[in-house]
């Protein structure tokens, strides 16, 4: 128990504190969002070939920090309750067939994001006899998060740049 209690005393706090900055950025993303839509935004997430580091910054996404569900964020299992697809990953051709399936059963209007370089192009795996490339060689993609992998904020900034793309391109 002593050995415990010298261990921790002599380690300290080791978590880090939250970058204020990034909880002030997040905090503003979730206003310009609610600004556009109105109501919380439903995200289904495609993993399409990923080599899980795009899924990583995802789910630090998830950090309290960014506050995503306070926010109105949510990721939903069904496409069927999203407004919007994150896909990830230079799309493997086992999965194109699944990603346009899940595409035809998001319902309109939908946006489509590709995460990560190799959801853009191919990123580092290219196109090859496993992979095709980017997502937009399936499906119609609104915007692009490059980065290998992208941070989460760079994430969240690329949702909401995303949502008013979209938004102008509806009413223009
Ligand atoms: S963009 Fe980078 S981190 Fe993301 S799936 Fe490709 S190689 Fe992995």
């Amino acid at each position: 128990m002593w050995e415990v209690l010298k261990q921790i005393a002599k380690t300290g706090i080791a978590t880090e504190t939250p970058p204020v900055a990034m909880e002030v950025e997040a905090s503003h993303i979730h206003d310009e969002i609610l600004k556009i839509l109105g109501r919380a935004l439903t995200i289904r997430e495609i993993d399409a070939g990923s080599c899980n580091g795009c899924e990583l910054e995802l789910n630090a996404l998830g950090n309290l920090y960014y506050n995503l569900e306070g926010l109105g964020i949510k990721f939903v299992a069904s496409p069927r309750h999203a407004d919007m697809l994150l896909i990830t990953g230079p799309i493997s051709r086992n999965m194109s067939t699944a990603l346009s399936m899940t595409y035809e059963a998001t319902p309109s209007p939908k946006l489509v994001v590709a995460v990560g370089d190799c959801a853009i192009n191919g990123g580092i795996f290219g196109e090859s006899y496993a992979t095709i490339g980017g997502a937009s060689k399936v499906l119609n993609v609104d915007y692009e998060i490059p980065g290998c992998p992208p941070e989460p904020i760079v994430i969240l900034q690329g949702i909401l740049t995303a949502v008013r793309y979209k938004l102008e391109n509806r009413t223009n």
